[in-house]
């Protein structure tokens, strides 16, 4: 079967999915190598989607903040935290991009023809040379990759962090000059609640009403209440709402080593990135960091080798996935620590804990790169949770056996 649109690029890539991964893993392929070119399909008929991905700057490698900066749209300097016993500002630079920035990074690349799109057609089947859409098309490449977005996957045992959020224009100046990133001063319900508040101007907010639950059911109609209650005790009451943002985010528990690394040896298999290959913070569910990084490496490889190295390539990626498995030991223990061990109710001392630490280790820990002092330094002193119910939930291996023996 020959390709679907024959070029004279040296390296074609094809993507299933034209959201956040599919699409910076485009730009920074596109943007490092002349070579390449990139055909993305979408079921949908616009590319990118309508979020707004937000981060610490810090979570990105120094290296790559010249690239990324078309696509970030705002940059605080500082950010808030705030809970009954205490509140803190912190010095770490905070960031947003969203989907209208993100087409922009890749328009120039859609008019010159490199980035081909096929849009509102949806992906059938992948393997690692072809892609099959939903009129029997195949579609080939040198490199196929799936960023088709999140899907459970029983290796992985599940928190969630639910969240509905409206951005509104306020008639007064809401007074807002930094993001408040947790607000966990308003009533608590259904695990950790908290409020996080992203001011874009002096008018335009974005409200986030949010919740580390153990089930994901949502309920759109109560948070939406609740942001208004907020709004209330804010006294930005006279707004409209201009957008509305809603999701649930993975949460990792624990994670099956084993069982990846079997489901891993398949190698008729595209490569996957983004949340389809959860690559993903374990304790924030954010995968914008994640993302950069992958590009990065992909990238990086195609420059080296200028060739169709499939293998190679989604050998080097598993490689890495089983890296970040092994490497985010620990964040799993801490989700097991805050969902399991602690009283719901009782949740958001944790986090008041969390945010006594230095900014260093703050900002570390985001990044996904934390010490071993700090692993110790999290979790010495006053335990926030019960000792029994710690212990009971350090083992990974023993949770793991746990839960899929309630399951069998
Ligand atoms: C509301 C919300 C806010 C978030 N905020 C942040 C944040 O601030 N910072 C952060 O780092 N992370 C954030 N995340 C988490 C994460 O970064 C996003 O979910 C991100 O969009 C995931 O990127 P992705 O490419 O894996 O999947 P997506 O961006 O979801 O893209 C998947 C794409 O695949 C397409 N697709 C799916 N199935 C098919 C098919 N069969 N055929 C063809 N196309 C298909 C979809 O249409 C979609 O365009 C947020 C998530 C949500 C839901």
């Amino acid at each position: 079967m020959e390709p679907i649109d024959k070029d004279t690029n040296k390296v074609k890539l094809v993507v299933a999915g034209a959201g956040l991964s599919g699409l910076m893993l485009a730009w920074k392929c596109l943007s490092s190598n002349s070579q390449v070119s990139v055909t993305i399909i979408d079921s949908k008929s616009v590319i990118g989607g309508d979020h707004t991905w937000s981060f610490n700057i810090s979570d990105v490698n120094p290296s790559l903040h010249k690239w990324l900066n078309p696509f970030i749209e705002h940059t605080w300097e500082k950010y808030d935290v705030k809970f009954n016993g205490s509140s803190r500002r912190l010095n770490i630079p905070y960031c947003s991009g969203n989907s209208n920035s993100l087409r922009a990074c890749v328009e120039p690349f859609i008019k010159s023809g490199r980035l081909k799109l096929i849009l509102d057609t949806k992906v059938i089947k992948m393997t690692s040379s072809e892609v099959i859409i939903c009129n029997g098309k195949k579609i080939t490449g040198d490199y196929i990759f799936d960023a088709r977005g999140f899907t459970f996957d029983k290796s992985i045992k599940l928190g969630f962090q639910k969240f509905y959020g409206i951005t509104i224009e306020t008639k007064k100046p809401h007074g807002l000059k930094y993001p408040i990133i947790m607000d966990a001063t308003v009533p608590q319900y259904d695990g950790y609640r908290f409020i996080y508040c992203l001011p874009f101007s002096q008018n335009k907010i974005l409200i986030e009403d949010t919740y580390y639950s153990d089930g994901n059911n949502f309920h759109e109609g109560e948070y939406n209440k609740r942001i208004n209650e907020y709004i209330e005790t804010k006294n930005w009451i006279e707004h409209k709402v201009i957008r509305v943002e809603k999701g649930i985010l993975p949460i990792a528990l624990s994670v099956d080593i084993k069982l990846i690394e079997k489901l891993e040896a398949k190698h008729n298999e595209p490569i996957k990135i983004g949340m389809r290959g959860n690559f993903y913070h374990p304790v924030t569910g954010y995968s914008l960091p994640e993302a950069v990084r992958l590009s990065d490496k992909v990238s990086a490889f195609i420059n080296e080798t200028n060739k169709n190295n499939s293998l190679e390539i989604s050998s080097k990626i598993r490689k890495y996935k089983l890296h970040t498995y092994k490497r985010d030991k620990f964040f799993r223990l801490l989700n097991r620590l805050l969902f399991r061990a602690a009283v719901s109710s009782k949740r958001h001392f944790v986090l008041e804990r969390f945010y006594t630490l230095s900014e260093n280790l703050i900002k570390r820990f985001y990044s996904g790169n934390i010490y071993k002092k700090d692993m110790l330094r999290i979790l010495i002193g006053k335990p926030p949770v019960p000792v029994h119910k710690a212990l009971y939930y350090f083992s990974e291996r023993a949770f793991m056996a746990r839960e899929h023996s309630k399951r069998d």
